[in-house]
């Protein structure tokens, strides 16, 4: 059963205020908050069992090794990834997309050609573009329209057999549209090109497949799924994984090491180089059990209830105008603006209530500068928000356009 007032009790950071005010946090874009369950699996292992892995032969290590190997295994039952090893720990989504690209500079050359689309994230635009710089590839654009989603003929267009890579978000942080990314991924094995997807803003609200989808690549952050900053991963088919060169090198990535020639290790090590992020990697797992706790039927239809109340009572504010698709294509993300005012001010004023939303071009310039706009107020919401908290941002919003107009 979904009970709101007891969810609302894991999460104890809901329970602090902000200038005086009760805190009502709709940055979950940004970064979600972490329940109760997962700080204490922090606390748990800082407390009882810190210690590197992989390495020890004494109790500690050998503890924090199983449950760092638990927590891989609960991410590839998550994914339903096929084989655990194809799940790579890294510090989060841009890390992940940096590896791929690093990997396929060695696998491109001249004149081939990768696909992005107009809806990215920077951090699934940058690394591509350096890799066209290293390679001489050309990088190409699936545009977007007016309600901010893909236009799907355009990106038949782009597709031929130079097209090596395709690279698109399963959702936009920006607008909140969820792109059909089954489609995106079964036009580019048409012409034999590879498909990562950028879940990183997805992951919060669904559960992805990643045999079902087919992708080649998939990535995620722990931070926008309840868990802690700084891990995330990625989803490499085995044979993908086997043909890209290692990441980093170091210590856990190796083989066997003489100054002649060092071999790898066996995935999923040959790209994990270094100490790991241990403890954020075992409150990763524990962040993903508590989001199927909660259920992700609950989460979609919950949050989709907060999205279509929001919209109408915002809607309903003289000026106010809302950005990107109709409400059954997107996830719960609400990006407007107010008619002369920026975003920015809004933002400040709505701080002061207590109320914490994104102002400004969320890594997205490219959506920015096609609606001409110096950038938007992002409320995104997550099943721990309420009415009530929607009811306190639709007044805070009047009374900022009172102060600012
Ligand atoms: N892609 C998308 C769609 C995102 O929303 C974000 C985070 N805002 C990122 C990538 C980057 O994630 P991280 O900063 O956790 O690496």
């Amino acid at each position: 059963m979904f009970n709101i007032d007891n969810i609302r009790k894991d999460f104890p950071i809901l329970s602090r205020k902000v200038h005086g005010k009760p805190l009502v946090y709709l940055d979950n874009g940004a970064t979600s908050q972490t329940p109760i369950q997962v700080i204490d699996a922090i606390v748990d292992y800082y407390s009882n069992y810190n210690a590197n892995i992989h390495r020890g032969v004494h109790t500690l290590s050998q503890e924090a090794t199983d449950k760092y190997e638990e927590a891989r295994h609960k991410i590839q039952h998550h994914f339903n990834a096929k084989h655990a090893h194809e799940i790579i720990m890294t510090s989060g989504t841009t890390e992940s997309i940096n590896l791929v690209a690093h990997g396929f500079a060695s696998l491109l050359k001249k004149d081939d050609e990768i696909i992005v689309s107009a809806l990215e994230h920077h951090s699934n635009i940058v690394p591509w573009q350096m890799l066209c710089e290293k390679t001489g590839a050309i990088l190409r654009v699936i545009p977007m329209n007016d309600s901010g989603e893909l236009v799907m003929s355009a990106y038949d267009n782009l597709l031929s057999d130079k097209t090596k890579l395709v690279f698109v978000n399963h959702i936009s942080n920006a607008l909140g549209t969820i792109n059909p990314i089954e489609k995106i991924i079964k036009k580019a094995h048409q012409v034999g090109a590879a498909v990562l997807i950028d879940g990183a803003q997805a992951c919060p609200h669904v559960k992805p497949d990643v045999q079902a989808l087919d992708a080649d690549f998939y990535v995620a952050s722990a931070h926008k799924m309840c868990g802690p900053t700084g891990v995330g991963m990625l989803y490499g088919k085995e044979s993908w994984l086997n043909k890209l060169p290692p990441y980093q090198g170091g210590g856990e990535m190796i083989a066997e090491v003489t100054f002649e020639k060092t071999t790898y290790a066996d995935l999923p090590h040959k790209f994990e180089a270094g100490t790991p992020n241990i403890c954020g990697g075992i409150a990763f797992g524990a962040a993903i059990d508590y989001l199927n706790s909660i259920g992700f039927d609950n989460i979609a239809s919950y949050e989709h209830e907060l999205l279509e109340y929001a919209s109408k009572k915002l809607l309903e504010i003289e000026g106010l105008k809302i950005y990107g698709p109709k409400l059954s294509h997107k996830t719960s993300v609400i990006s407007f603006n107010l008619e002369g005012i920026h975003p920015y001010d809004v933002g400040t004023i709505l701080d002061k209530l207590g109320i914490a939303v994104r102002t400004g071009h969320h890594c997205a310039q490219p959506i920015m500068a096609y609606f001409k706009i110096p950038g938007t107020i992002r409320a995104s919401f997550a099943f721990y928000n309420t009415k009530e908290e929607v009811d306190i941002l639709v007044e805070g919003v009047k009374k900022a356009k009172m102060m600012l107009s």
